[in-house]
């Protein structure tokens, strides 16, 4: 059974401008993380106009059990005019910062590192003053695919490390807990770019599980986190253990902030891009 949800997760409702987006986003042929993970937050970004742009397709070649994006092992070939039209995309909604993730893509040689530098370099034709902000997948840990996305310089790279080391074997099954850990830490030691990560709460885990979980992304070099309460997208994924109230989302912020991460994001409604714009810009004031 779906746990009643308490009234901070209420959605805010859809408006004109929430048609239109997504409309405009469809004649274009691209995806969003906020439709396709079923965020909480689609109907106010997409009402302001704004969206993050998931490529590489819609099929996911991986199975985490908290996850709403499909999945299928052998996905469709990429589409080589994703970049472009994501570019144009950025360009018509006017976005001063653009966020682009992806599926995981663990059939293709490079995990896709080649069309994230596509997009980038489309984006920065497209939109020069547009900072981007990419949500990487962990490539299997292969260096050269993290090169490639280290030297198409986005402003912030972000890879989720999603949940605490002991749940992986249930949440994210053909995941690597260390493995993103070090992408992060491969990443801060290769480049000067910002990095973040972000994990969900809810999912049966101590202050004490989340106090360590902050402390090895701080180590692997994490600069900015974002902490969200887990939702369950259907009855066939991984249950809520519990919704955690907003004081201690807020307990938990402070505890990012003294362990050492740069701007901290917390909040049961608080995905990977929330407020993402705001968070470099609070960053690189204080660099
Ligand atoms: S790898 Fe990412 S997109 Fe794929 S199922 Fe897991 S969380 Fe979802």
């Amino acid at each position: 059974m779906i746990k009643q949800k308490p009234s901070w997760l209420k959605m805010k409702q859809r408006d004109n401008q929430f048609s239109s987006t997504e409309n405009y986003l469809a004649s274009l042929h691209l995806h969003t993380v906020c439709q396709e993970a079923h965020c909480p937050n689609q109907n106010e970004c997409f009402s302001h106009g704004t969206a993050t742009f998931m490529i590489l397709g819609k099929y996911c070649t991986r199975n985490c059990t908290f996850c709403a994006v499909l999945k299928r092992k052998h996905p469709f070939p990429l589409d080589p005019s994703e970049p472009e039209n994501v570019a144009q995309a950025v360009e018509k909604l006017g976005l001063q910062h653009a966020v682009v993730t992806s599926v995981t893509r663990d059939d293709l040689e490079d995990g896709g590192a080649n069309q994230f530098a596509e997009t980038i370099q489309q984006i920065r034709q497209h939109s020069p003053s547009t900072t981007i902000e990419v949500l990487i997948p962990d490539f299997l840990g292969h260096h050269d695919s993290l090169d490639i996305i280290i030297q198409s310089k986005p402003e912030v790279v972000n890879h989720n490390i999603e949940t605490l080391q002991k749940l992986y074997p249930k949440v994210r099954p053909e995941a690597d807990y260390h493995r993103s850990l070090e992408v992060l830490s491969y990443i801060k030691k290769k480049s000067t770019l910002l990095t973040k990560s972000g994990f969900m709460v809810g999912l049966g885990e101590t202050p004490e599980d989340i106090q360590k979980l902050m402390e090895d992304l701080v180590s692997a070099g994490c600069d900015i986190l974002t902490i969200g309460q887990y939702l369950q997208p259907s009855l066939a994924h991984f249950p809520v253990y519990e919704y955690v109230p907003p004081s201690q989302f807020e307990n938990y912020r402070k505890m990012a902030l003294k362990i050492g991460f740069k701007h901290v994001e917390s909040g049961p409604l608080v995905r990977s891009s929330y407020h993402a714009k705001e968070s470099l810009g609070h960053v690189m004031e204080g660099r």
